[in-house]
């Protein structure tokens, strides 16, 4: 609920900052691995929306797909989970690389 709060909250600064009167449409891009149950989070921004400049918004969400190279073989990998292992080598030593994300792409004001 915190992290549909702080979206709306951020989206609303944005579009008074540029006097609008509504927010048409606000595109996310949230990783895979970014903990966030995108079921959850549509209904919490639906929720969060409420009574604000947003209340109308159509709300898109691109999902980020995870993904890691292993420190052990080099090869890169898509990584579903934090804690997982390299499908290659098994190893666990891995530095991600994208997935990680939670952030507003655009916004769409009039
Ligand atoms: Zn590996």
């Amino acid at each position: 609920m915190s992290i549909a709060l702080n979206i709306v909250e951020s989206a609303e600064l944005a579009a008074r900052e540029n006097h609008a009167h509504r927010i048409t449409r606000i595109d996310l891009e949230i990783g895979e691995l970014a903990g966030v149950l995108l079921d959850a989070l549509n209904f919490s921004l639906e929720v969060a929306t409420q009574n604000t400049l947003a209340a109308t918004a159509q709300i898109n969400i691109d999902q980020i797909k995870g993904s890691a190279r292993c420190r052990n073989c080099g090869k890169t990998f898509h990584l579903t989970e934090l804690w997982a292992v390299c499908p290659h080598c098994d190893d666990f030593q891995y530095e991600i690389l994208a997935g990680k994300v939670l952030k507003i792409k655009t916004i769409d004001i009039e």
